[in-house]
């Protein structure tokens, strides 16, 4: 059956071979036989910007275009982590670049499609990092300082974010409820399908007395995870080990 495959949370890194060539392994044998690719945020663990390389960056670069190549749709929508992803990177790779969040028109459905880190809106430290760190402003002065320097500062960022999320509930880590809700009837969907919580699950719920779903998507951490989207509108998640 035709289906649309749905991936984030994959927090790419050096250090993890072994989910590279999960990666790899995916975009070579399911994501061909879909309609289309998307991704939706923290594809990698950390990004500070488009003129870093080596043999990582790469071969994950590659395989995107090898797919991309023939026509092959793959959508690219930032996440908290690799927001500075940019131009040079989809022309590289031959993505198409979505702004969060984004609708799109699923089998004649229309489905809301967010990270999810806007949706966590009791993190308010979070919020404010995001108001800064998404101003075009700010990020045009980062990335035009040396690699080097880029890096040190990505690495103190990380510890800093690491010291306040250990530290916080699990409950202001989670979207909430009400932002969902009032997001989703904004957009007038009744389909959402995001990541960023690391808590794979589909949630059935009531909005406006009509059926609506929330779809979290699940991370790379322990094995690589999939949603397939049919087009009958039934979905499943797929998993494959490292
Ligand atoms: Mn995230």
């Amino acid at each position: 059956m035709r289906h649309t495959l749905f991936i984030s949370d994959l927090h790419l890194e050096p250090d993890r071979p072994d989910m590279t060539q999960c990666l790899l392994s995916f975009l070579k044998q399911q994501a061909p036989q879909a309609d289309a690719l998307y991704i939706l945020g923290d594809f990698f663990e950390v990004w500070i910007g488009d003129d870093q390389k080596s043999t990582f960056h790469e071969t994950i670069i590659t395989a995107l275009r090898q797919l991309t190549a023939f026509g092959f749709p793959v959508y690219f929508m930032h996440g908290n982590r690799d927001f500075l992803i940019g131009e040079r990177f989809m022309k590289a790779t031959g993505c198409h670049f979505l702004t969060d969040p984004t609708i799109i028109e699923l089998y004649g459905k229309r489905v809301l499609l967010a990270h999810g880190d806007s949706l966590c809106s009791a993190d308010v430290r979070h919020q404010r990092f995001r108001k800064y760190a998404r101003n075009p402003r700010y990020n045009r002065l980062f990335l035009w300082l040396p690699l080097w320097l880029r890096k040190l500062i990505a690495r103190q960022i990380r510890n800093l974010s690491k010291r306040h999320t250990t530290n916080m509930s699990d409950q202001i880590m989670d979207v909430v409820l009400q932002t969902v809700e009032e997001v989703m009837h904004q957009h007038q969907v009744t389909q959402l399908i995001h990541g960023h919580t690391h808590r794979p699950a589909m949630h059935r719920f009531v909005l406006d007395k009509t059926p609506a779903c929330r779809v979290v998507l699940s991370d790379w951490h322990a094995h690589g995870s999939a949603l397939v989207y049919y087009e009958n509108q039934e979905m499943e998640f797929i998993c494959f080990p490292f």
